[in-house]
């Protein structure tokens, strides 16, 4: 049997299916929409996370290429800006250290509207926040990002207000910092009222020290190049720096300037005596007294305003114990003059050094632009050229350059130039002075005398010694005399087995005497030559044997030891002479030349009467320099002086000739054929 359906039945049974399928659709839709809206927001959430890591790239690109902290700043903030859509931000930076540590408005700020908030604007760029509870000052205290929900509720008592004016709400305030360093806060507010969002805060942090990179950064290399310019002794900015400026104002100046430029050339005098005797230590504490004293007498014309005062003064370091002031004014002329007046009297007083009283005067070169030069470094020379002209007229003077000047300096750099020449083509000669016994008239020996055959001309001494001994020529100059005096020496006694006894007197330069190998050289010249050492004389000046006792006494005994004889020469023209000849072994003095020539005064013969009754004391020999005349001669036979050598003798000869007077003294014929070592 079927059975039909009951249509009623089917009927209710329809319209609860209806109801169910109705009732499923809408929950179908209502999953669906919930679908949908999660999807959507993880699409939000992804979009922003997106957006925010471009931003930090953004930043951080811009961090690495950015030579400025505040460049970085500046385009951080307005991308921030952009990004979230905030209203207004802002650039605190730290100012001050300890107590005095504060955040200050720079002026650095974005605003979507500025014209909206032109006093919260003006408020926040000149606003200084000191260390408290609240931000930005709370970021003082610790440096961490703050979220404010309502800044017109915050108790920012200066800007609430006014931020309510300009309908802002939230701010966040975000410190610029690497490590400990706080350098800087950003802050930013929005218009609409903003939930903190600590991923928000994560991404500003690290936009902070991202900055905080390009701070450090820009600091260190600031450190950096203030070290490169900077002398770390005595803290004065170094040549560099010095050289920098010149520079600077000769490319300003070009033509008819109002400003002209002084150089004032300071070079320290006695300065290395202080560094040997006390050493070096001592040497630098001296070099920052000095510092200090030349850097207030620049201050002084520095800072002062009177009428007509300089427009700069720098001082710097540029050597050793060299220092050098550039003024720059109207008055140039005058206000160099004055302050190298004023740094004479400061170094006067005396400086205490480790209990040690040390006096150190200043040779000063002055050196003006009128307008001629064009050159920075031509300036600079002749600066320096004035102050080894003040330099060669003792201690404490100035002297300001002149032409002339520079034509003498000239001829010395050529003079220099030449006897590095005349060195290589071998055209140095010694001329022989007999030195003769006085009671006799025999030659007992000779002075081996320099001479320049410069062509047909012959060169003194005077004319060029002290060129060589300035240039370093002396040393190898000096050498070369030990040698051929000592060969010529030698080769008289070969040639001429029974020569009467004689010596062969040599000078020898303070520097020459002053290296620290000179026994050696002597030594290897002698085994070179096989001269007797016995024939051989050093002659060393008063000044030359107490530049450093003790060298001299050491080097002087070695010399001995090796059976040279030692003169002090010039003698009674250095100073405290009797005291040295008791410490030091000697065994002639040389009178000096002006003695014997100064021969009408009785001073000199009373002086002369002296040093040999000392010499008698001592017992030690005594040769008069310069004799002239039979008067200068008699008078010296008169106070018993014993040996002697002038004019009146005989002057410098070739070693020939010297050979020849030699053997006549003797009695000997002269040796032929003519000695092939004669000059
Ligand atoms: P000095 O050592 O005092 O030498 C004596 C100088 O006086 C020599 O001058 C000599 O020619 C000069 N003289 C000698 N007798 C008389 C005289 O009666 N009247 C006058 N007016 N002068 C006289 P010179 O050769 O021109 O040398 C000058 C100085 O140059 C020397 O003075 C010495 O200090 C230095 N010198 C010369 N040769 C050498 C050398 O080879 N090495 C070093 N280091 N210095 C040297
Ligand atoms: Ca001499
Ligand atoms: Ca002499």
């Amino acid at each position: 049997m079927s059975v039909r359906p009951d249509p009623a039945a089917f009927n209710v049974s329809l319209e609860a299916r209806c109801a169910q399928l109705e009732r499923q659709l809408k929950r179908e839709r209502q999953i669906r929409l919930e679908a949908e809206s999660i999807a959507e927001r993880g699409l939000r959430e992804a979009y922003l996370t997106n957006q925010r890591f471009e931003l930090l790239c953004n930043v951080t690109n811009a961090a690495n290429q950015s030579v400025d902290p505040l460049d970085t700043l500046r385009y951080a903030i307005a991308e921030i800006c952009a990004v979230n859509d905030w209203a207004f931000a802002n650039v605190l930076l730290r100012k001050g250290h300890g107590g005095d540590a504060r955040l200050e408005g720079c002026g650095l700020w974005h605003a979507r509207h500025p014209d909206q908030m032109f006093a919260f604007i003006d408020l926040s760029s000149r606003l200084i926040a000191w260390p408290c509870a609240i931000a930005p000052g709370r970021l003082l205290i610790h440096p961490a990002a703050v979220w404010t929900r309502d800044i017109q509720a915050s108790g920012d008592q200066g800007r609430s207000g006014l931020a309510r004016q300009c309908n802002l709400r939230a701010s966040i305030s975000v410190p610029v910092m690497l490590g400990q360093d706080l350098f800087a806060v950003m802050e930013f507010f929005t218009q609409s009222a903003v939930e903190p969002d600590p991923q928000q805060l994560e991404v500003l942090t690290q936009i902070g020290t991202q900055i905080g990179r390009v701070f450090r950064r820009t600091a260190n290399e600031k450190l950096l190049i203030e070290n490169a310019l900077r002398d770390p002794l005595t803290q004065l900015p170094n040549r560099a720096q010095f050289e920098n400026r010149l520079e600077a104002i000769f490319q300003r100046n070009t033509g008819a300037a109002s400003l002209r430029t002084s150089l004032i050339y300071i070079d320290l005098d006695g300065f290395k005596l202080v560094n040997d005797a006390l050493g070096h230590q001592a040497g630098d504490r001296l070099l920052v007294e000095m510092a200090g004293r030349l850097r207030q007498v620049a201050d002084a014309y520095a800072t002062t305003p009177y009428p007509g005062a300089p427009e700069s003064v720098l001082i710097a370091r540029i050597g050793g114990d060299e220092f050098i002031i550039l003024v720059e004014g109207e008055q140039h002329w005058e206000d160099a003059a004055d302050i190298a007046k004023d740094i004479h009297s400061i170094l006067r007083p005396s400086f205490v050094i480790d209990r040690h009283e040390a006096r150190c005067a200043a040779s000063i070169g002055i050196a003006h632009d009128d307008g001629s030069y064009t050159v920075a470094a031509d300036l600079m020379r002749d600066a320096d050229v004035a102050m080894y002209d003040a330099k060669s007229r003792g201690p404490g003077r100035t002297v300001t350059f002149d032409l002339g000047m520079r034509e003498k300096a000239v001829s010395r750099l050529k003079l220099e130039a030449e006897l590095r020449t005349a060195v290589q083509l071998d055209e140095f000669r010694l001329h022989y002075q007999p030195i003769i016994d006085i009671g006799s008239g025999k030659i007992v020996g000779f002075e081996a005398l320099l001479r320049w055959q410069r062509g047909d001309s012959l060169v003194y001494p005077s004319e060029f010694l002290q060129v060589a001994e300035d240039s370093g020529l002396m040393n190898v100059l000096g050498a070369w005399v030990l040698r051929e005096a000592a060969t010529v020496a030698a080769g008289w006694r070969r040639q001429c087995a029974d020569l009467p006894p004689f010596y062969m007197s040599i000078n020898v330069a303070p520097c020459q005497f002053l290296q620290p190998n000179f026994v050696d050289q002597v030594r290897d010249i002698i085994a070179a030559t096989n001269v007797d050492p016995r024939v051989l004389v050093i002659e060393l000046t008063e000044n030359a044997a107490i530049t450093n006792r003790e060298h001299t006494r050491v080097v002087l005994e070695a010399l001995r030891a090796m059976g040279i004889r030692l003169s002090l020469d010039d003698f009674g023209t250095g100073y405290s002479s009797f005291t040295h000849l008791q410490t030091l072994p000697f065994d002639n003095i040389k009178i000096d030349r002006s003695f014997v020539t100064d021969g009408q005064s009785n001073v000199s013969w009373d002086i002369i009467d002296a040093m040999l009754g000392i010499a008698r004391a001592l017992n030690i020999g005594v040769i008069a320099e310069g004799i002239e005349t039979h008067s200068q001669l008699d008078r010296l036979a008169a106070v018993g002086c014993t040996f002697g050598q002038g004019f009146l003798y005989d002057k410098a000869i070739t070693s020939q000739v010297a050979l020849e007077k030699l053997c006549a003294t003797a009695g000997y014929a002269t040796p032929n054929p003519v000695s092939p070592f004669s000059s």
